[in-house]
C-alpha cells in the first residue's frame, strides 16, 4: 500500500487525499472530478479499494474518517461545505442509524441488486453489504471442553459462572448480535441470556474484541464473544496470543451471527452518479478480494473466491441468514434489553 500523498486534519477530521499522479491518464475518465468518501472503517482492505477505483476511473478519491458513533453527526455537520458523496459503515446498526438520520439516497443497479444477496441490502437500495463478518466464541482449549459449547445460549449456562469475557453492551456488535437473538428467540427469552451471561463475567465489560481474546489466552476467562477478524489477524500477526486458543461456530439453528460492512450513496451526493459506480466496484471479483485478504472479512458477494490461509483455517460455519435490516429495526429494543440484564 503506497502512503496516501496528502494528509490534513480539518476541523478534527481525518482527511486523506488518495490521488494517483500516474493513473487513469489512458481512461481519461476522471476529468478532476473527486469522489469524497465519509468512513469509519480504517482498514487496509478499504485504502487498497480507493487506490483501485482511481486507478480505474483516473477519479480522485478523498477519504473523511470518523470513529462509527461520530460519523452521522459528522455527515450531517459538514452539510453543503464538504458533502458526502459515498457513506461506509461498520455493522448494520450503525448503517441503519444512518439511515434514520435520512443520509442515504436510494440507488437502483442492476449489478448491486445480482451481486447483493437481499438479505444484506436495504430493500430501497439505501445501502449495500460489501462484506460480513461473524460473531464467535473464543475459547482456551484447555480449560473448555469444545462438547461444553452448544450455541451462544452456553455463555449463559452457570457451568461457565466467572468464565466469559465481553465487551461492553454499548458496543454496536454485541447490540447487533442480541438484536439478532431478539429475533430467534423472543424479547424474553433474550433478556434472560443476556442476564445470565453478565452472571457469569469473569470481569467487568472491558475494552475491544482483541482484547478479549488476550484476556482469555491471559487466564482472566475462558471463553468470549469477538468477531472473526479480530482473532484471524491475531492468528496470522501474532500467533503467540491464539496459541492454545480455539473458536467455536455457534451453528445452532438458525445459524452463526452475520454482520455486514455496508456502503450508500449520500442524499447530497455532489457526484451520485460516480458515488453509484463506486459502489458497482465495490462489488466486483477484484474489489471483492480485498475485504477477504487484507482485512479477513468474509466477500458480501458469494461467488468471489480469495487466497487466505488464516480465514481457511477458520473453517465453514452455517450463517444465519437473518436479513441485515432486523438487526437495525431491534437496535433500541437490544440496547433496553441489556440495560434491563445488567451488562453494563
Ligand atoms: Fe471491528
Amino acid at each position: 500500500m503506497r502512503i496516501l500523498p496528502t494528509i490534513a486534519i480539518l476541523a478534527g477530521l481525518f482527511v486523506a487525499a488518495c490521488g494517483s499522479p500516474d493513473s487513469g491518464s489512458e481512461m481519461g475518465a476522471g476529468n478532476g472530478q473527486t469522489l469524497t468518501i465519509y468512513s469509519s472503517r480504517h482498514y487496509d482492505s478499504d485504502y487498497a479499494l480507493y487506490e483501485a477505483f482511481e486507478e480505474e476511473t483516473g477519479v480522485t478519491v478523498e477519504v473523511i474518517e470518523a470513529d462509527g458513533d461520530l460519523l452521522v453527526e459528522r455527515i450531517s455537520a459538514a452539510g453543503d461545505r464538504n458533502p458526502a458523496d459515498v457513506i461506509i459503515t461498520a455493522d448494520a446498526g450503525r448503517l441503519w442509524r444512518a439511515e434514520q438520520a435520512g443520509l442515504f439516497a436510494p440507488v437502483s443497479s442492476e449489478i448491486l441488486e445480482a451481486r447483493v444477496p437481499e438479505s444484506m441490502r436495504h430493500p430501497d437500495g439505501l445501502w449495500f453489504a460489501v462484506s460480513t463478518r461473524a460473531r464467535i466464541i473464543v475459547y482456551a482449549e484447555e480449560r473448555v471442553d469444545a462438547g461444553a459449547l452448544t450455541g451462544y445460549a452456553s455463555l449463559a449456562d452457570p457451568a461457565f459462572r466467572g468464565r466469559v469475557c465481553a465487551r461492553s453492551s454499548g458496543n454496536v456488535y454485541n447490540i447487533s448480535l442480541l438484536a439478532a437473538l431478539i429475533d430467534r428467540w423472543g424479547a424474553d427469552a433474550a433478556q434472560q441470556w443476556a442476564q445470565g451471561v453478565a452472571a457469569n463475567f469473569a470481569r467487568e465489560p472491558l475494552g475491544g474484541d482483541s482484547d478479549q481474546i488476550r484476556a482469555v489466552a491471559a487466564g482472566e476467562c475462558d471463553v468470549a464473544i469477538v468477531n472473526h477478524y479480530y482473532f484471524a489477524r491475531l492468528a496470522g500477526e501474532e500467533p503467540a496470543v491464539t496459541e492454545g486458543l480455539a473458536i467455536y461456530w455457534p451453528n445452532a439453528e438458525p445459524g452463526v451471527h452475520v454482520n455486514i460492512s455496508g456502503m450508500g450513496v449520500s442524499r447530497n451526493a455532489p457526484n451520485p452518479e460516480l458515488a453509484r459506480q463506486f459502489l458497482e466496484f465495490a462489488v466486483s471479483d477484484r474489489a471483492q478480494r480485498f475485504f477477504a485478504e487484507l482485512t479477513n472479512e468474509y466477500p458480501a458477494v458469494a461467488s468471489v473466491t480469495y487466497e487466505n490461509a488464516v480465514l481457511d483455517e477458520l473453517g465453514d460455519f452455517q450463517a444465519d441468514p437473518l436479513a441485515a435490516t432486523v438487526l437495525g429495526e431491534n437496535q433500541a429494543e437490544a440496547q433496553r434489553l441489556f440495560d434491563r440484564a445488567g451488562w453494563q
